[in-house]
């Protein structure tokens, strides 16, 4: 784990967040490769989860909500951890983490008795007659909120889902394990409505879905448990965790539950606007249930890297790369001239650059340090391809005239190909 955090940091994909000023616990920012994974890993989701389906509508709703959105939902009274704090070094924890609840994991002290502690980051919304609301803990809320809006809107035919990413906060009692556990996180999540005595068939339909991704992620050790009665969420009548193994253990990847009619039933007797959907063919009305697969982006991120994290030897040397899939990489192929002093190889390498960039947004031109420390800086990002624009490249050996070198990362192999022959290699 450590490796990788640091490998992160020295390669700009992601950094403490205040870093200069000492760092703000459970907060991360991203930098310019990490936020094209992230990307890469959002619009995939996006694009298979809305864009490539017929029955699912986007929102994007507001972080802040009034107020009574919490308080009806069960958020205010229940979205809380257990606390426990150690008599002798006054450290937090979540009891529930703990493995030996009497003794303090850091000093051995005694630890109190735990309390329920809501993790919702509550503000002021106004400057006079300020109202209390609170950062969402979850991006679901909106979409329920929104569900009258878009039945209004676009006349969808049950069963049919609203999808949303964005951004939720947590004031997690312990952040921990990178980006594991953070206290601002992204969630990308579906709310799918069905007909209520469908919800078990509805269920099994997004479980496969969810392997689906999975697979697209590149992610080999992933578990689903079915989460026992007494540990599910208030509002869920099943619930099955993907679980991942990440470096410090088997743990929670993304949550696919069945919140029932549990949150349109509870916003319509707190609002007064009715929220029952009529089936225009049965002429029935009634309050649909939903299947809520809701996957969090940097625990999606954080298992790509640990599953793409690769040491092995090449060329008699040890290296580090980033086994990443080419879908997911933030580069797709660095161009590179053979040497940066001669102007001849310098263009032709850049105007490669130029015609791969019209379909391939994410590649760089790379004259810096020999071949050899390209390819190493392009393996440890996660680069597929590397191609090198030479002499032969200019007609050295007639034979070779318009061909370049590509490079495989995994295998570090290098191949002749002709230059209108590249897009191809790279899809
Ligand atoms: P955990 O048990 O690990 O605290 P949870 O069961 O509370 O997670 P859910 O409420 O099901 O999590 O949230 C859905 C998804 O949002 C999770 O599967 C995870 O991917 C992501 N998520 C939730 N809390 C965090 C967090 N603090 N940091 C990063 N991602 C999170």
């Amino acid at each position: 784990m450590e490796k990788i955090i640091s490998l992160c940091k020295r390669r700009g994909f992601v950094f403490q967040g205040s870093e200069i000023y000492g760092g703000l616990a459970g907060t991360w920012d991203y930098g310019h490769l990490g936020l094209a994974l992230k990307n890469n890993i959002k619009s995939l989701w996006w694009k298979m989860f809305v864009t490539d389906r017929e029955d699912m509508y986007g929102v994007d709703a507001a972080i802040l909500m009034q107020g009574k959105v919490w308080e009806v939902s069960g958020h205010t009274s229940t979205f809380a951890d257990p606390l426990v704090e150690c008599e002798k070094c006054k450290r937090r924890f979540r009891a529930d983490h703990l493995e030996n609840s009497e003794k303090c994991p850091e000093c051995g002290g005694k630890l109190g008795e735990p309390r329920m502690f809501n993790m919702m980051f509550q503000t002021k919304v106004g400057a006079q007659d300020a109202v209390t609301s609170y950062l969402r803990p979850e991006t679901a809320q909106g979409v329920f909120t929104n569900f009258k809006n878009t039945v209004d809107s676009f006349h969808p035919k049950l069963p049919f889902g609203i999808a949303q990413i964005g951004k939720a906060f947590r004031n997690e009692i312990s952040p921990r394990d990178f980006i594991f556990r953070v206290r601002e996180l992204e969630q990308m999540e579906v709310e799918y409505f069905v007909k209520p005595d469908e919800w078990q068939a509805e269920f099994e339909k997004w479980r496969e879905n969810v392997r689906e991704w999975v697979k697209l992620l590149g992610l080999k050790n992933v578990h689903e448990v079915e989460i026992k009665e007494e540990d599910r969420a208030h509002y869920s009548a099943r619930t099955v965790d993907f679980e991942y193994d990440y470096p410090f253990g088997q743990n929670e990847l993304l949550g696919l539950a069945c919140r029932t009619d549990f949150d349109l039933k509870n916003h319509m007797k707190g609002s007064g606007v009715e929220l029952e959907y009529f089936d225009e063919e049965t002429k029935e009305k009634f309050v649909p249930f939903v299947i809520e697969p809701s996957f969090g982006v940097e625990r999606a991120l954080l298992a790509v890297l640990v599953e793409s994290y690769t040491e092995d030897e090449l060329g008699g040397e040890p290296r580090v790369f980033l086994k990443l899939p080419k879908h997911l990489a933030p580069i797709r192929a660095a161009i590179f001239p053979l040497l940066k002093n001669k102007p001849e190889l310098v263009a032709k390498a850049r105007e490669v650059f130029m015609m791969l960039k019209k379909d391939f947004p994410n590649v760089v031109f790379d004259d810096n340090g020999n071949i050899g420390k390209r390819y190493r800086r392009q393996d440890e990002i996660g680069t597929p391809f590397c191609i090198t624009i030479d002499f032969d490249t200019l007609g050295e050996k007639p034979e070779l005239l318009g061909t370049v070198t590509l490079r495989d990362r995994d295998s570090g192999e290098q191949k002749r190909v002709n230059i209108e022959e590249l897009k191809e290699a790279l899809k």
